[in-house]
């Protein structure tokens, strides 16, 4: 079947106009737009309904190559003359998205039932081989006019915002996509849970016990950074990630615990992450710090999740065994594949699984004869706290089973992750 052939079997359905025609043989030809290659097919129509002396066709471009503008009253049967509101969607789009900071943008559109089935009509008609679909015309149409006008450029595999057309309804939705900011964060102080803590009394509600506050403790990791990030980002919210955590009363010193916080539908982009660090600083008084902040992809957070990593642990114990026998357990440690059960005090929110995970030094700092400090590096999810106490033979071996005495963490800090 020849390109007129084609054209003419399109023509036969109905009024239709530039776009939606030239759309029908998009893969045919680059460097034009559709309405250009529709025009183009109608004027070569028309030449040969001359040439050959075809009345038919002749009569059907007549009556069915419509012109916008000029043909009156007679609507393009396929897109409804959709893009002649094409400036239209523009201007609402840049209204929609002017209270947003952006650098990329993508414009979507959620066509209507009627122009989906339009489409569908037609094509069975026509052939799908060299069209393209009706929404990628207009998507491409409105985001090269709005790349033009606000000097944005169109992004497809990881817009900031998309601008979606909703042609039901005659308007524009902005989806804004989360900003991702990395950094390291220290904690200085002890009974700082990392993210909020709902209150067991009340699950949240507020109640006497948590003094309405709906928390185990007053403030967190994340509580203390988000104020800050909710201010300088101007998003609705906030969500932090990090890459493990350490215990409530454990401090986080070292360089710091890799996280990254995301801030939710942010109005602003550019943000001066020295100067964020500086008042996230400066408001936790010295009871956390965060260091290193940059900007990275959603991807990272998928990547702290799982990442793996070994960690140092600086611990104050209190034991009765002498020196040499603490010496001699530690040593083993470091030789032997440790075989830990879910510890007992995160069971009812922790499955009851098995693992086995190594020691790579454990050190006596100093003793005496009831307390030691003792420096462990370990592979990450390694409950230390239960190295040390046995959890009653749910960890093999431990510090308490090897001197065969009661051994226990007292004070807990974690100088160094990955
Ligand atoms: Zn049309
Ligand atoms: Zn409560």
């Amino acid at each position: 079947m020849t390109i007129i052939d084609i054209t003419r079997k399109i023509l036969h359905e109905g009024p239709i106009c530039d776009h939606c025609l030239g759309r029908q043989f998009a893969k045919l030809s680059t460097g034009l737009s559709n309405d250009q290659r529709g025009a183009a097919l109608k004027l070569v129509s028309s030449m040969h309904a001359g040439a050959e002396k075809d009345e038919e066709l002749k009569e059907l471009l007549a009556k069915n190559a419509i012109i916008p503008h000029f043909n009156e009253g007679i609507k393009c049967w396929v897109c409804n003359d959709l893009f002649l509101d094409i400036d239209d969607w523009v201007k609402k789009s840049i209204e929609a998205l002017s209270d947003y900071e952006f650098s990329n943008f993508l414009v979507g559109t959620k066509v209507t039932g009627l122009l989906a089935e339009n489409e569908e009509i037609l094509w069975a008609e026509s052939g799908t081989t060299f069209a393209e679909p009706l929404k990628t015309e207009l998507n491409r149409e409105v985001g090269k006019r709005i790349e033009k006008i606000t000097g944005k450029k169109a992004y497809l595999k990881k817009p900031q915002v998309v601008v979606l057309l909703e042609l039901e309804n005659n308007t524009v939705e902005v989806q804004v996509n989360s900003l991702y900011i990395y950094g390291r964060y220290r904690k200085l102080i002890r009974g700082i849970p990392q993210t909020r803590w709902p209150c067991r009394e009340c699950g949240g509600q507020g109640c006497e016990r948590c003094d309405n506050t709906g928390k185990m403790y007053p403030e967190s990791v994340d509580e203390l950074i988000k104020p800050h990030l909710l201010e300088a980002a101007q998003c609705d919210d906030t969500a932090f990630h990090g890459a493990g955590r350490e215990d409530i009363d454990a401090l986080m010193l070292g360089d710091g615990r890799p996280f990254v916080v995301e801030a939710k539908r942010p109005h602003k982009r550019s943000i001066d992450l020295s100067a964020l660090e500086e008042q996230i600083n400066m408001g936790a008084e010295g009871k956390i710090e965060v260091l290193g902040l940059k900007f990275v992809e959603s991807e990272t957070v998928e990547k702290l999740k799982s990442m793996k990593v070994d960690k140092v642990y600086r611990m104050k114990i209190i034991h009765n065994t002498t020196e040499e026998k603490l010496k001699s357990s530690l040593n083993v440690l470091c030789q032997t594949p440790i075989k830990q059960s879910t510890p007992t005090r995160v069971l009812h929110r922790r499955a009851d699984l098995e693992r086995i995970r190594k020691v790579h030094s454990a050190d006596l700092e100093s003793y005496d004869e009831t307390t030691a400090f003792l420096v462990i590096n370990c592979e990450g999810g390694l409950y230390v706290k239960e190295l040390v106490s046995g959890d009653d033979g749910r960890t093999i071996p431990s510090v308490a089973s090897l001197i065969e005495s009661e051994a226990k963490v007292i004070e807990l800090e974690v100088i160094k992750v990955g």
